[in-house]
């Protein structure tokens, strides 16, 4: 069958990707979480003291770092190294959260995560979560999906994840933390969060995960149709 690319764009913490995993798993696709690549960059300029308002301080420090995903064998998913390190839980830790948003509003560390991203992408069979996979990274991809949920399901579902990752934090900073992050990632200058024009809305604010993967499985058999000449 057709290898197609699958983009999923959307709002913090609307489960972009926990359907972008459910649909590499059932397709044998590759999952690439381009937040993970803007995370990881936030650690290295939080654990470098690297200023991101200063052009000349993120382009020396870009030139240090070195992003890669590399299998864990045993939950078959990518995970984040950055610099050889394995920093997959690391990143995900509110330290970082706090400010993603913000190093992810330069111009010049988007430069640099989209190159690696585009490149990520020839061969197809790809699925790819973030804010500009459809409108920047694979303008071009069979398939667009934009996310979208309640901002008070979206809380819910995250502190409860960080609930049971032990993570010591309130519901108010959690809904905190999306509102913030939300509001820079679609007002930024440099590619905001935005639905692509042929991109199809999936609002899962009541849709079970069942349900949800059986809906873009149509999606994704209608699209690899329509590229199949
Ligand atoms: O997807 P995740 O929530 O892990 O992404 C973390 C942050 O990285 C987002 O809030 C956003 O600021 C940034 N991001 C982005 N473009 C992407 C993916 C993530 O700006 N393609």
């Amino acid at each position: 069958m057709k290898k197609i690319i699958i983009t999923i764009d959307g709002y913090s913490s609307c489960g972009k990707s926990t359907l972008a995993k459910q649909l590499a798993r059932k397709l044998n696709y590759t999952y690439i979480d381009s937040g993970a690549m803007y995370r990881a960059i936030t650690l290295y300029f939080i654990q470098n003291r690297v200023d991101w308002l200063s052009t000349a301080a993120v382009v020396e420090a870009l030139k240090n770092i070195h992003l890669e995903f590399a299998l864990n064998s045993l939950t078959g998913l990518g995970e984040m190294y950055l610099n050889n390190e394995n920093v997959e839980h690391l990143i995900r830790e509110m330290i970082v959260a706090e400010k993603v948003s913000e190093v992810a509003a330069v111009k010049e560390v988007r430069d640099f995560a989209v190159a690696q991203q585009k490149k990520m992408g020839v061969r197809k069979g790809m699925v790819m979560d973030g804010r500009d996979i459809g409108t920047v990274v694979f303008p071009h991809a069979e398939l667009k999906i934009f996310m979208t949920a309640d901002i008070a399901i979206r809380v819910e579902r995250r502190f409860k994840e960080l609930f049971e990752k032990n993570k010591n934090v309130s519901l108010d900073e959690v809904k905190e933390n999306l509102e913030l992050r939300d509001y820079i990632d679609a007002n930024r200058e440099v590619s905001p969060l935005r639905k692509a024009e042929d991109a199809i809305i999936l609002d899962n604010s009541n849709l079970n995960l069942e349900n949800q993967l059986q809906l873009v499985m149509q999606w994704v058999e209608d699209a690899i149709m329509a590229h199949t000449s």
